[in-house]
């Protein structure tokens, strides 16, 4: 088991948004989640990553078998969770060469594994943003000050390929995006796919079935799961609603 979400409550100051809310990740799944908007969705992701404001008040998280919610932000980080936020976060003054390489390098030293050098990561880099098919300018700018939606969320998926984690939680990394720009986001999800690594994808997007074959597909309702299936569940999802499940 990658990832155990039990009974879980998450609190926003007085509100129960997450409510007794479970989930069972194993190595090499693709998790989609889907739900009308306000359901949770983005505290799920913001829990998992580590961030304030969101209150546990019962349950827990295991990641590999660790206490995930004992964690801070950056322990996750280097256990290998990797979340794309619904908005990504600007930074100024820090180019985005110098943000990846940084947290490359924090990860690694995390792990104990050497610092890589500026030349072999300028390689990568350089790669990767290729296939994702970014400008070469999006490295000396400031981390997405900017960028419009799209480059923002290509910015993503370089990162989540420079730092190679195991669960990958993208939250509507979709949204906003022309037919161009989703093609080009889950290439770069498929080319990391493989049995050691899992995704959950939160999207509204009904055609990610066209680029994506997930292993579960989960329907989030004011707070809880309310069905699990297969991907044929985004289908009836298009056909009739969520009013059919809520
Ligand atoms: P989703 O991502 O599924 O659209 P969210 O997780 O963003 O849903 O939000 C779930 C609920 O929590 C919504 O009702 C939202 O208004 C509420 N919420 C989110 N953030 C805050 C906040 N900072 N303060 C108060 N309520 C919030
Ligand atoms: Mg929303
Ligand atoms: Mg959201």
């Amino acid at each position: 088991m990658l990832l155990s979400i039990q009974n879980l409550n998450v609190n926003i100051q007085e509100t129960s948004i997450l409510k007794k809310f479970n989930l069972e990740i194993n190595f090499g799944e693709i998790h989609i989640i889907m739900g009308p908007n306000g359901s949770g969705k983005s505290t799920l992701s913001s829990v998992i990553s580590g961030q304030q404001n969101y209150i546990v008040t019962n349950g827990k998280i295991l990641f590999k078998g660790k206490d995930l919610l004992s964690l801070k932000p950056e322990e996750r980080a280097g256990e290998g969770i990797f979340v794309a936020l619904q908005y990504p976060v600007e930074i100024p003054g820090i180019s985005n060469q110098l943000f990846l390489y940084s947290a490359v390098n924090a990860l690694r030293k995390y792990r104990k594994q050497p610092p890589i050098d500026r030349f072999t990561f300028l390689n990568s880099v350089q790669e990767k943003m290729k296939l994702l098919k970014m400008p070469e300018d999006l490295l000396s700018r400031s981390v997405n000050v900017g960028f419009s939606g799209g480059e923002k969320k290509r910015n993503d998926i370089l990162q989540m390929m420079m730092l190679e984690p195991i669960l990958c939680i993208l939250d509507e990394t979709d949204s906003g995006l022309d037919i161009d720009a989703i093609k080009i986001v889950y290439n770069g999800l498929n080319f990391l796919r493989n049995k050691t690594r899992a995704f959950i994808i939160i999207t509204h997007y009904e055609r990610i079935l066209e680029y994506i074959k997930p292993d579960y597909v989960h329907i989030l309702y004011k707070g809880h799961i309310r069905k699990s299936g297969d991907l044929t569940l985004v289908t009836k999802l298009e056909e009739k609603g969520y009013g059919w499940i809520c």
